[in-house]
């Protein structure tokens, strides 16, 4: 017999969750109802077995003893002998089984490994057949039962109806509305859990799993018996709240979903405070297809989300005018590396103690030729949501490499001067990251340390294997990585030192609290971040330096660079040569 590897957790009828396969055999007990259930407290006895042999799971009744059992299984409240059960009997017998194991499963796993499971319990049973015939292990067979065994309307980890049960129901509001009764009115509402990731990341996926499942019931009890909510997958779930005579109504439900939901929940031991966006769409605005009325429901959650979270928002007019205009803007945006509307601009960064220029942070500029100048913060997260951004950003390490090359022989820029880029998540996380950055590399003949790469903390908090993986990559051609941002995100230093980091940048915040005299928390905490990132040998830029006591206080406290308006705004490449000619000693006179 083999060692299972697998872990089943689950709970029995006295809500004591319980270990399976850790053992090599467990036993299936009888309760007293019409019921099958695994070991566990409340069971009177042993009634069968199911073992690990051959890579596969079996069932047997009565004990392993060899005896024949004299108890039999329970399948539909029918006592039958495993000698008397028929493929129909298993095929039932499972299915109780399976819902049982649904009703208590706790992992998400789960469905794959019982699944299989159960698979091999009905070939085994099925092989017995009344006549004494072994089962074939027929493909079709295996087909017909496990396609017989899972409801395909409904969602595996909450039970709930799954996205195309609720479009067919919503379908059919739709059409009774505008086929029979055109006052027939309904409203939709498309709901996505604030900050999932979050809790995915931090305590796991199970523990991810599991909230999804009891804000699933939660979501259930808040209405009523006619209305609909369905997963529609992730975090992600939609309800639909047929005949209702007035908007008001559809408030009242998503104004009590956000007070019931955000209760705290108690998910392995630790308190979690559930929030959650709300869209709603209705049926008022002459929809002719339920994609239409999701696909808006989703926008005004998007702008829920975006106006501050745990909130609902309505969908009207305007806002599909405001989400086609983005649809318009991310077209231009594909096309603005062709049509040359893109521009890096260079904001120097300074040794503070050597009053000598040390590098630059490249930031990008849209120039569109009806809107104007457009903002990074604007484009950059529509780049990331439309996965332009992967291209956008190769654009900008391409460009930075070109000028970089492009500086080799200004005098009045130093040899050993390095160039900041900004990258975004998606960026870190893609496999072909470090190949192309080589080969900008190459192109341009770029030497270790003149390209660096910033990500902000949070970024660099996500720790994923991959992302540690592609760093130290990175690293390895020469390409060193800056943590932006620090000091807005919740990670120690410590922490960050899984990385290859070269710089930690202070986050402006920190910097323009910086008062000309008095003594404040953030400018010991400026104080105790230098001072704990040179004990780790990472050095330190302060951002957004504007007034020269800031300099001051930051020299004083040994930070290593400084960039901000005081030094320069970010300037076009032809303006930087004019600027450094003047030299940067005078910025430290008073
Ligand atoms: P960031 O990386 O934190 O960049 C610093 C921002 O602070 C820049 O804004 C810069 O102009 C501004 N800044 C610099 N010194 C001062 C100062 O003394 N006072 C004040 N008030 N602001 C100062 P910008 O250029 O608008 O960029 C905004 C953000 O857009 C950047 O924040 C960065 O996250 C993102 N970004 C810019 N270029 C790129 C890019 O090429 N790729 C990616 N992924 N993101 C970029
Ligand atoms: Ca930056
Ligand atoms: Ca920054």
């Amino acid at each position: 017999m083999k060692r299972i590897k697998s872990i089943i957790l689950f709970k029995d009828r006295n809500d004591i969750t319980i270990e399976v396969l850790t053992k090599k055999i467990y036993t299936i007990g009888r309760f007293s109802s019409n019921d099958v259930l695994l070991t566990g407290k409340g069971i009177s006895r042993c009634h069968a077995s199911i073992y690990f042999l051959n890579e596969k799971f079996w069932i047997i009744d009565g004990d392993l003893k060899g005896k024949t059992s004299t108890n039999g299984l329970l399948v539909n409240g029918k006592k039958i002998s495993v000698h008397e059960l028929t493929p129909y009997d298993v095929i039932t017998f499972c299915e109780n089984v399976y819902a049982i194991f649904l009703e208590c499963c706790d992992t998400s796993d789960f469905n794959k490994v019982f699944e299989d499971t159960i698979k091999n319990i009905a070939l085994f049973f099925a092989g017995k057949t009344s006549k004494g015939e072994r089962f074939s292990g027929d493909k079709t067979d295996i087909k017909t039962f496990t396609s017989k065994s899972r409801n395909p309307q409904l969602d595996d980890l909450t039970g709930l109806p799954n996205r195309s049960a609720f479009l067919a129901r919503v379908g059919k509001s739709l059409e009774f509305k505008n086929k029979i009764s055109a006052d027939h009115q309904f409203s939709i509402l498309f709901i996505d859990v604030d900050r999932f990731k979050v809790i995915n990341d931090s305590l796991g996926h199970l523990a991810g799993d599991k909230f999804l499942i009891r804000l699933a019931e939660r979501l259930q009890a808040c209405l009523r018996p006619d209305d609909m909510v369905a997963r529609l997958g992730g975090d992600e779930f939609a309800i639909l709240i047929d005949d209702i005579n007035s908007l008001d109504e559809v408030t009242c439900v998503a104004e009590r979903l956000q007070k019931d939901i955000s209760k705290p929940l108690e998910i392995d031991n630790q308190e979690v405070y559930p929030s959650i966006s709300i869209g709603i769409a209705s049926s008022q605005l002459q929809y002719q297809t339920v994609e239409e009325i999701l696909r808006d429901a989703d926008i005004a959650m998007y702008d829920a989300k975006k106006t501050g979270k745990s909130r609902f928002v309505i969908f009207d007019e305007k806002m599909h005018e405001k989400a086609s205009e983005l649809l318009k803007l991310e077209g231009d945006l594909r096309r603005a590396i062709q049509n040359k509307q893109l521009r890096l601009y260079y904001q120097p960064i300074v040794s503070i103690k050597r009053k000598t220029l040390v590098g630059f942070e490249a930031l990008i500029r849209w120039f569109h030729p009806n809107r104007g100048t457009i903002n990074p913060e604007m484009f950059i997260p529509l780049a990331e949501e439309t996965n332009f951004i992967y291209e956008l950003g190769l654009w900008t390490i391409r460009e930075a490499c070109r000028q970089i090359a492009a500086w080799r022989d200004t005098p009045s820029i130093p040899s050993d001067l390095s160039v900041n880029v900004n990258l975004s998540a998606k960026q870190l996380s893609d496999t072909r990251l470090v190949g192309d950055v080589q080969k900008a590399l190459q192109q341009y003949a770029i030497s270790s340390g003149e390209l660096k790469l910033e990500i902000t903390e949070s970024l660099a908090m996500e720790d994923s294997q991959q992302t540690i993986k592609i760093a130290n990559q990175l690293q390895q051609i020469g390409v060193l990585l800056v943590i932006d941002d620090f000091g807005t995100g919740y990670s120690s230093l410590s922490y960050l030192n899984k990385f290859p980091i070269d710089t930690l940048k202070i986050d402006r915040t920190f910097v323009s609290s910086i008062d000309v005299a008095n003594e404040n928390t953030s400018l010991n905490i400026t104080q105790s971040i230098i001072g704990l990132a040179h004990s780790l040998g990472v050095k330190v830029v302060a951002e957004g330096i504007e007034k020269p006591y800031q300099l001051t206080y930051l020299q004083q406290v040994y930070c290593d660079y400084g960039q901000g308006f005081l030094f320069s705004k970010p300037m076009e490449a032809v303006d930087i040569v004019e600027w450094t000619k003047n030299g940067l000693d005078w910025y430290w006179k008073p």
